[in-house]
């Protein structure tokens, strides 16, 4: 499915991320979370619409987000 490796199970390799929730460590079942807990209350996050979605104004179709805007850059 996926060609991450990871074998938490031996505790060798793991290339999970961290959970968004609480920045613990991903677990692969629930990944990108650490939990259900925290994969559900993600989900519910989205459905109760209490996700902030930054309104990405771009004229340009063809520019998707590559550059990561750094606001206080200068
Ligand atoms: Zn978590």
């Amino acid at each position: 499915m996926t060609d991450v490796p990871e074998k938490d199970e031996t505790g060798k390799v793991v290339m999970l991320g961290r959970c968004p929730n609480c920045s613990k460590r991903a677990v692969r079942d629930f990944r990108p979370f650490c939990s259900k807990r925290c994969a559900d209350l993600d989900l519910g996050r989205w459905l109760t619409g209490s996700y902030a979605i930054p309104a990405v104004e771009t004229d340009d179709p063809d520019e998707e987000d590559h550059s990561s805007s750094s606001p206080d850059k200068f």
